[in-house]
């Protein structure tokens, strides 16, 4: 006999938990399982009035809940335990069945899981939620990837629990076949390191060169997230750069270890580029900065490296000097898009999706953790020429940029001069000069390259392939 849920998770830790209260929320009949069962019960006894739930103890019982073809959601943690659940599960179900993975997978793995459930004629989705604890309650940005048949049952689904754009439009789409939806998602979470990054490096020149304290950068960023700036990332760093820390009474920022963390999906942005060929050095320098900041042993250089000490600004040239910062900060953050969206599109060509580019942009819009007033320019970028290369030839992208590139080279150029670390700035800046050079240095390194492996070069005013005998004898 078929059950009447029309969505089941199992796994309820915060993730699991709060989803499943967002689809009672929104009307669903929600089967919820854990393994340990007293997660269960606590959300049953906690939240159980939000909505229908039908809370099963075993997995026998958790399958017959759900009405057919089933809609089962895997919210455990990523990896093995992802792989254990879905054998585990997999013998009680049937064709036709949709078994949704809404963990951190690598695209990979669910290329893989798709494939494998496949052969016994289940649809299974890998899906990607940004948008943390509270996303996952109030409205995640969500990323399905899988076949078309799975998102015409489960779309809808997803279309009620998602965030909601300023329009109304839900911050859901289907995104393509198999891990194309895990794929975007990663690159989501590539591009929020390089944001955090430059933020990072914005607040490190405020506060060296300009002589800011925390809570004059808070409001500097305040004011920023008015304008073309207004984001997510930037209002969290201004609350947390005006909070004060109770014990001690000094800013918060200045009490916490200056190392920075990672769980891996910014690796795997990276990791997959350098696959695909793509240059995402916005996102790398973010990476490799956090790297950086974690290795205790090589502290011992700040006592030993010479170099400048940053020395502060008279307080009018303070002032002009966080303007530039702001162009800045800007004009790096439209490289990091370009390229997070160039790798997207890479993606999309190696694997076989067809990723609508501006339908990318616009789910992330609101929900998850890049959200950002200027996604909707992204869109109406891509939305008016679908083909584009990369965001830097879209007209308004490039004036801006161009715009901003006096101060971007007067900033980068300062932090150099009085030594203060922008990898993100620089490393931007350096992408964008790139992309404007008519003639790149790469033909020397095809020259060498020919040197000393015979690798052969291309000429400018032949076809063909072509070595020179160099010296003679190689
Ligand atoms: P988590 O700490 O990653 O995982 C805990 C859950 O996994 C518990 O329900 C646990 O069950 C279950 N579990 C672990 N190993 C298991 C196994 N071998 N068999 C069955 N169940 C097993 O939980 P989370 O933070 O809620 O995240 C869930 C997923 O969402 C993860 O893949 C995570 O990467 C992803 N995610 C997290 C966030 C976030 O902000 N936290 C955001 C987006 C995506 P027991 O209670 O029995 O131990």
């Amino acid at each position: 006999m078929s059950g009447t849920a029309q969505i089941g998770v199992t796994g309820l830790a915060v993730m699991g938990r709060n989803l499943a209260r967002n689809f009672a929320r929104n009307g669903f009949r929600v089967a919820v399982h854990n393994r340990t069962t007293a997660k269960t019960d606590a959300l049953i006894e906690e939240f159980g009035g939000e909505g229908d739930f039908v809370a099963a103890h075993t997995p026998e019982e958790f399958v017959a809940a759900l009405e057919r073809p089933r809609r089962l959601m895997v919210m455990v943690k990523a990896g093995d335990p992802t792989d254990a659940v879905i054998r585990e599960f997999v013998p009680l179900l049937e064709a036709g069945d949709v078994v949704i993975d809404g963990g951190n997978a690598h695209f990979e793995d669910t290329r893989r899981r798709e494939r494998e459930l496949r052969e016994h004629g289940i649809h299974f989705v890998g899906v990607g939620i940004s948008g943390g604890e509270e996303g996952a309650l109030e409205g995640p940005s969500i990323m399905p990837g899988g076949s078309k048949e799975s998102y015409a049952s489960l779309g809808p689904m997803l279309e009620r629990i998602a965030a909601r754009a300023q329009d109304g439009t839900p911050c859901t789409t289907h995104i393509g076949p198999d891990g194309a939806g895990h794929f975007v998602k990663m690159v989501h979470n590539g591009i929020e390191y390089a944001d955090m990054q430059l933020i990072a490096e914005a607040y490190d020149l405020l506060r060296s060169v300009a002589g800011y304290s925390p809570a004059r950068i808070a409001e500097t960023f305040r004011g920023w997230n008015t304008g073309r700036l207004d984001s997510y990332l930037i209002e969290i760093t201004a609350e947390v750069l005006a909070h004060t820390d109770a014990a001690t009474g000094k800013p918060f920022v200045d009490v916490v270890q200056d190392r920075a963390e990672q769980k891996g999906t910014g690796r795997w942005t990276v990791q997959t580029a350098l696959d695909l060929g793509v240059p995402v050095s916005g996102i790398a320098e973010a990476v490799f900065a956090r790297s950086l900041s974690g290795h205790a042993d090589l502290r011992e250089a700040a006592r030993t490296l010479p170099g400048p000490t940053a020395s502060v600004l008279g307080e009018a040239e303070a002032a002009a000097f966080a303007d530039r910062v702001e162009q800045a900060l800007y004009a790096s953050k439209v490289v990091s898009y370009a390229q997070g969206f160039h790798q997207i599109r890479a993606g999309g060509e190696a694997y076989g999706w067809d990723i609508d580019l501006g339908g990318v942009a616009s789910i992330w819009r609101a929900g998850c953790i890049i959200r950002a007033a200027f996604l909707d320019r992204i869109r109406a970028a891509y939305d008016s020429r679908p083909g584009l290369v990369s965001l830097l030839l879209d007209p308004r992208f490039a004036r801006e940029t161009g715009t901003a590139q006096d101060d971007w080279r007067a900033v980068v150029a300062e932090a150099a001069r009085q030594g203060v670390p922008t990898p993100g700035f620089a490393a931007a800046l350096a992408y964008y000069d790139g992309l404007r050079a008519g003639r790149l240095p790469a033909a020397l390194t095809q020259g060498q390259r020919d040197f000393f492996g015979a690798h052969t070069y291309r000429r400018t005013d032949r076809e063909g392939s072509f070595h020179t005998l160099w010296g003679g004898d190689r």
